[in-house]
């Protein structure tokens, strides 16, 4: 069995949450304390950070493909695709 860090509170292997505070240290905490901690709760802050991962294959991938464009094609669809990038990235970190 684990032990929350901060209130004391016995967890199973499944609510125990890592969490670093600003020093770099790792601890074991519960769900509370992380939204506590995090001032948004765990499964918020998950599905920020996948969003945030798909967002970042989602840029990455246009990126890769203006070069594309930009090579094969020319300026003027190097310009397309960075025009395209920064359109995802804008409609990406909106949809939250
Ligand atoms: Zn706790």
């Amino acid at each position: 069995m684990l032990k929350c860090s901060k209130c004391g509170k016995t967890l199973a292997d499944k609510d125990a949450l890592v969490h670093k505070d600003p020093e770099g240290n790792q601890h074991i905490i519960c769900h509370d304390c992380f939204k506590e901690a995090m001032g948004v709760d765990y499964q918020t802050f998950a599905f920020r950070k996948e969003n945030a991962k798909q967002t970042f294959f989602a840029v990455l991938f246009c990126l890769a493909a203006t070069i594309y464009a930009f090579m094969e094609k020319g300026p003027l669809y190097g310009g397309l695709g960075i025009i395209l990038t920064i359109l995802v990235y804008i409609f990406a970190s909106k949809a939250k």
